[in-house]
């Protein structure tokens, strides 16, 4: 017998070779026909795979994002069997589960799928997913699995095997498909009641630009057709909100390929609403004690090779820039760290220096391929709201406890409800992947733990997902259409503190190596506009809306009114633009609701002799007329709630 326990803590024993689907029928067999994966000790496993040892179990139901992942997985074997009735002789590449749905990489040979193809392959699938075909796991030597492929002619599998150990290989059949897979997956096909493919792209095969450009089909499935129906109105929903559209709309940024891709060039309304953002933080650290500091975008290699970056990353980051006479080396800014550090060491620290917070919007530079650029949320320059903090090992707790603060305001002024917080710690089974002493990670990851539970944060705890140098601090937040975007994040490091030899002079008059801590609530300043710009739908808070008023005359006879009005409005710093086209009010109102201004005032002949403006809010609710002071009363009213 084994010992099997469940979250809950309860152990129920089981004959050894039990089924994570046995055990659930066991419970119920309402349970089993929901549990679409488990969790054996950590590991997702099929179903249908004996337990021979003592194990904890997790049983998964689509809620779960492991459960998504093998539907998904399992959806993109599904979609291979149907690619190769429908055009047989076709090669596979990869076929993974993603955030939303699933992929196959497919060489078609000289022929070519388009839009208008898709439904026969959904067809297709459905058909097969009806029948049920159970997912059939089987182990084979190396030599086996390249003979398997080599005749079926797929050179993409033999060369994916090529790279794989012998003893570690297994085949995934369902119906008349075999595909070379680690899985795990579905117990069968038929839970998946509702597909969907939603695109077409191409991609180099293992993403290298030599390689053949292969055919990508993306799709999405679901256990239910009201969930996909459901998708989809959230896809229609999410293409309304799409940055790189609304960015172009509001004239925020703009992107130039002159310039270079992933490069973005943000437009005098983008500018000054990220400015607002940065004099939003800059008051909040303030408040918290950070001081500014200012580094340039550049870095000697030197500087790289101490920080350990060079070798990490250096060969996935731009060329180093050489000096013409010296031939000295230097790096485009990766990250801003290193700098800071050099900043610590300008002159010796005591323990009463600390902690010491040093702040910068600082513009980095990183290589990303051109295929993974994506508007504002993948860029090769952004700006990062950076800090870091030097501190005693004894203040680590504190530390964290005032930037989860700053962090949880941060999402409270621009209207995040939701968001998550992920603790990453090392993996206490694998201590060589990290470095610093076991006594420095102990007390770092309960700082953490502690600090995070002393602000009431809902956590999870991720084992073995730290950064090699210390443990961290994640936020997600969701978005109005509940996608989950990763914001904000702590990290505590003692590495850069070893590699740069960082000291202060402790109360006992020894020298002592300080705790840096990197944190960044916005991430960077690209991805955060992104984020909010799709949260909000356009429709910016008004402390940060670029216009926060529009002045419209009825007619052009009140025209002078109008500039009157704004005038006014900007003396008392309220962002309020004018109107005076010779257009129609209706039209007027039109244009500017798409302009997402939260307030639209109109001026006509009663307002003119009254010194009074109507008053619209964004979205049609009309607010009244009212005298020039008290709307401004109102507006800075609705401010101060916004920022308070
Ligand atoms: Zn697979
Ligand atoms: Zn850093």
């Amino acid at each position: 017998m084994i010992k099997i326990t469940f979250p809950d803590g309860s152990v129920r024993e089981y004959e050894s070779g039990v089924s994570a689907y046995d055990i659930a029928m066991s419970i119920s067999p309402r349970l089993a026909a929901d549990v679409l994966a488990a969790s054996v000790n950590g590991a997702v496993y099929d179903l249908e795979r004996p337990i021979t040892e003592d194990a904890t179990l997790k049983l998964h139901k689509w809620e779960d994002e492991e459960a998504k992942k093998v539907f998904w997985h399992s959806s993109s074997h599904l979609m291979a069997e149907a690619l190769e009735t429908l055009y047989p002789g076709i090669k596979f590449g990869i076929g993974p589960a993603i955030d939303n749905g699933f992929y196959y990489d497919v060489d078609l040979g000289d022929k070519q799928i388009t839009d208008a193809d898709l439904k026969a392959i959904e067809d297709k699938m459905t058909e097969f997913a009806r029948q049920g075909q159970h997912f059939v796991r089987k182990d084979v030597p190396k030599a086996e699995a390249m003979k398997t492929f080599t005749e079926k002619g797929d050179q993409y599998k033999c060369e994916l095997i090529e790279g794989l150990e012998d003893g570690h290989i297994s085949f995934y059949t369902n119906g008349t498909f075999t595909d070379l897979c680690r899985g795990p997956h579905l117990r069968d096909t038929s839970v998946i009641k509702a597909i969907k493919l939603t695109s077409i792209a191409g991609a180099y095969w293992r993403g290298d630009e030599h390689n053949k450009m292969l055919t990508r089909i993306y799709g999405i499935t679901f256990p239910k057709k009201s969930m996909l129906d459901e998708y989809l109105v959230l896809l229609e929903e999410a293409k309304k909100r799409d940055h790189r559209k609304l960015g172009k709309e509001l004239e925020l940024f703009t992107f130039s390929n002159r310039v270079g891709q992933g490069l973005p060039l943000w437009l005098p309304k983008g500018a000054d609403l990220r400015d607002r953002l940065q004099e939003f933080l800059k008051k909040v650290q303030k408040r918290y004690g950070y001081l500014p500091v200012i580094t340039p975008h550049i870095g000697s290699k030197e500087l790289y090779v101490t920080s350990g970056h060079w070798a990490h990353y250096g060969a996935d980051s731009f060329r180093p820039i050489t000096t013409p006479q010296e031939g000295e080396e230097y790096l485009l800014k990766p990250m801003n760290c290193p700098h800071h550090c050099e900043i610590y060491r300008s002159k010796p620290r005591s323990y009463r220096d600390l902690p010491l917070r040093f702040a910068e919007f600082g513009t980095v530079y990183r290589y990303e391929q051109s295929g993974e650029l994506h508007g504002l949320t993948r860029v090769r320059g952004f700006t990062q709201d950076d800090a870091h903090l030097f501190c005693r090992p004894d203040q680590i707790k504190e530390e964290f406890c005032k930037v989860i603060d700053i962090i949880l305001y941060v999402f409270k002024t621009l209207d995040f409800k939701e968001y998550e917080a992920q603790v990453s710690l090392r993996d206490p089974e694998d201590k060589e992947k990290y470095i610093g002493t076991d006594e420095n990670w102990a007390k770092a990851e309960s700082a953490i733990i502690e600090a995070a539970a002393e602000k009431g944060l809902n956590t999870t705890v991720k084992t073995g997902e730290a950064a090699f140098y210390g443990p961290k601090l994640d936020f997600m937040v969701k978005d109005a259409l509940g996608r989950k975007w990763q914001l904000g994040t702590i990290q505590v490091d003692y590495n850069l503190p070893e590699r740069f030899e960082l000291e202060y002079i402790d109360s006992d008059d020894k020298r002592s190596r300080p705790v840096m801590i990197h944190r960044a609530p916005f991430g960077s300043m690209e991805r955060f506009v992104a984020v909010l710009l799709e949260h909000t739908a356009g429709k910016l808070p008004l402390w940060l809306a670029p216009e926060q008023v529009v002045v419209m005359s009825l007619s052009e006879k009140y025209n002078d009114f109008a500039k009157k009005v704004c005038d006014l409005f900007n003396n008392y710093e309220i962002r309020a633009a004018i109107d005076d086209r010779n257009e129609t009010i209706g039209k007027k109102i039109r244009e500017n609701e798409m302009k997402r201004i939260p307030y639209l005032l109109i001026v006509g002949e009663k307002e003119a002799e009254a010194g009074t403006v109507s008053v619209r809010k964004q979205g049609g609710v009309n607010v009244g007329t009212m005298k020039i002071e008290e709307f401004v009363k109102l507006i800075k009213d609705e401010i101060y709630k916004q920022l308070n």
